[in-house]
């Protein structure tokens, strides 16, 4: 692996690195300087160490031939037999940095159950996949993020993909590092936007970093595959194959213009898994999946205008999202927060009620077709993304305009 190191002969204790690091990645003790665990190998106290007694040691898997590499694959989870929606979504992503890149889009699947599995193969080629590699097995029923890291690794070696992208859900944060580390390669989780390099075919990978208060665009220039995490909701699928696919029933027929090929997973490998039982830690459908959201901020006031702004979901159809102080405040479960530490949403409208629009709250609702804002503040920043601008006190717009949906119900 590559690190920091400390040429102990050089340093002199003085401490700059200490103070230029944002990580309390580096501590002086004994007057020589020490690197922690919390080292994140950012290079920042190497520039400024003035005695030259720092430096990044690469790894030996470092100047391997990239070139050997080649196509982009999706990992595509498939739940309780249906493909996750955040499989097209990163499935429409794919396409274009493929296109871009000028290689292959390969689906990458594994399910226990052959019911449903063509289906899922075809909605993967229908979504513009050049093939899908698929493996179906009754030992992955417990999505043990073990056996499939064996399975995903044992394929990568052989085939040699230059970029994997994942779904962020709870089984793609667990799959994705596992990965990393057995193909000891990088990792960039939660991805707010993905482009694709075209001339050195190096993904760059942006997130928000430092709490949320800029964002990073991150790169893997000597290391294959490249590898990236996507919340679900960031991206949107394809429409029409979306349509097509639903049209027919995930049948067979949807002009496939790639191939289905299934590859076994080792023998003799066991899960290390067993399921006892589940339980539904949202209480129900999540917000992720709702077409029309009213979200509500600080803005509202207090926590007794909740209802009012409920029924406004309601009338429209939707569901009630909100930020984060009303979490922390008690107001609502964390199953309704939106953004950067809670769920990124996509909804075909999003009423944003009493919300600042912080980069971390906004990380989570780029994928929001049409956005209204009320906010009391022309000079919010959740007006600079959305499309429609009501500048107004939270209670009496929202009164106003529940008073009239609930004369037209
Ligand atoms: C690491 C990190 C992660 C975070 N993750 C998230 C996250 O996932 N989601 C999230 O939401 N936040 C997150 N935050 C917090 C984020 O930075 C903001 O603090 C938060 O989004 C602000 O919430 P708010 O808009 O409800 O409140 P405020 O920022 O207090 O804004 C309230 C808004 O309401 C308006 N307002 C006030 N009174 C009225 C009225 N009567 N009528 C109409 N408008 C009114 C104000 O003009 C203001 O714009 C995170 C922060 C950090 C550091």
């Amino acid at each position: 692996m590559s690190g920091l190191s400390v040429n102990a002969d050089k340093c002199v204790g003085c401490g700059i690195c200490v103070r230029t690091c944002a990580s309390e990645g580096i501590e002086v003790a004994g007057r020589k300087a020490h690197v922690t665990d919390s080292c994140i190998s950012c290079g920042m106290c190497v520039d400024a160490c003035p005695v030259g007694a720092l430096s990044i040691e690469k790894d030996a898997g470092a100047g391997a031939d990239l070139s050997a590499y080649h196509d982009l694959w999706v990992f595509c989870e498939v739940d309780d037999g249906a493909l996750a929606p955040v499989a097209l979504e990163l499935m429409a992503k794919g396409r274009e940095l493929a296109d871009a890149r000028g290689c292959r889009l390969m689906g990458v699947m594994g399910q226990a159950d052959a019911t449903d599995a063509d289906a899922n193969a075809q909605a993967l080629l229908s979504s513009g996949a050049d093939g899908v590699i698929r493996c179906v097995d009754g030992r992955l029923r417990t999505n043990d993020a073990e056996l499939f890291a064996r399975w995903v690794c044992d394929l990568a070696e052989t085939r040699r993909p230059e970029t994997i992208l994942y779904g962020a859900t709870d089984f793609g944060r667990e799959l994705a590092p596992q990965v990393a580390v057995r193909l000891g390669t990088g990792l960039t989780a939660d991805c707010t936007v993905l482009e694709m390099d075209v001339e050195q075919g190096l993904l760059q990978q942006t997130r928000p970093a430092f709490g949320g208060n800029l964002m990073a665009t991150i790169v893997c220039p000597t290391h294959r595959p490249q590898m990236a995490t996507v919340r679900p909701g960031v991206f949107q699928a394809n429409p029409d194959a979306a349509e097509k696919t639903a049209a027919c029933g995930g049948a067979t027929d949807v002009s496939p213009h790639g191939a289905v090929e299934d590859v076994a997973l080792e023998a003799g490998l066991e899960p290390s898994l067993r399921v006892l039982g589940r339980e539904d830690a949202t209480g129900g459908d999540s917000i992720t999946s709702a077409d029309v959201l009213v979200v509500v901020g600080r803005g509202i006031g207090s926590k007794k205008n909740l209802p009012l702004m409920r029924e406004l979901a309601e009338l429209l159809g939707g569901r009630l999202g909100c930020t984060r102080p009303l979490v922390e405040a008690g107001w609502c479960d964390y199953s309704c927060q939106v953004g950067q530490t809670g769920v990124s949403v996509a909804p075909k409208l999003l009423v944003s009620v009493g919300v600042s629009g912080a980069i971390q709250h906004l990380a989570g609702i780029g994928g929001a077709e049409r956005v209204i804002a009320v906010n009391e503040d022309p000079a919010a920043p959740i007006f600079g993304v959305a499309d429609h601008a009501v500048v107004g006190d939270a209670v009496e717009v929202v009164g106003a305009l529940v008073e009239r949906l609930r004369a037209r119900v």
